[in-house]
């Protein structure tokens, strides 16, 4: 999976790193994957995350994803992180501390902003993948 944070810098590089740090730790205790040496399907779901973070509409701004009214989403990636987080979430404060501490006191809570406008006065529309 190579760097955790990825592409990305200040507050979503954080973002990045904890839920790599989460799948990491979801794909340990269920399908005996290690750091850096994912199984096949956690590594998918890694790649399908950092995709859509890296497309995010909001950039900068952007929102917790589950808080998020746009759900870039495609259905089934989204159950398979609910599935990850609920393993994973409860176990971070143990494991990953501190990581643990910004998302629940920050990252976890952030509500969407507007989208920016675009130059014709329109909400921009996102760019969603299609759906399963
Ligand atoms: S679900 Fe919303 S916040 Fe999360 S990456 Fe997609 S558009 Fe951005
Ligand atoms: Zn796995």
């Amino acid at each position: 999976m190579g760097d955790a944070g990825g592409p990305f810098r200040g507050r979503l590089r954080r973002e990045q790193r904890t839920f790599e740090a989460m799948l990491a730790l979801y794909c340990r205790d269920l399908h005996g994957g290690r750091r850096g040496a994912l199984c096949p399907e956690c590594d998918e779901l890694g790649a399908y995350a950092r995709e859509r973070l890296a497309r995010c509409p909001f950039g900068p701004a952007k929102p917790t994803c589950k808080l998020c009214p746009v759900h870039c989403y495609r259905p089934a990636m989204r159950e398979r992180v609910r599935a990850m987080m609920r393993h994973a979430g409860p176990r971070m404060l143990l494991h990953r501390p501190v990581l643990a501490l910004f998302h629940l006191l920050l990252d976890g809570r952030r509500t969407a902003p507007a989208l920016p406008r675009r130059r014709d006065g329109a909400a921009s529309t996102p760019r969603v993948l299609p759906s399963d």
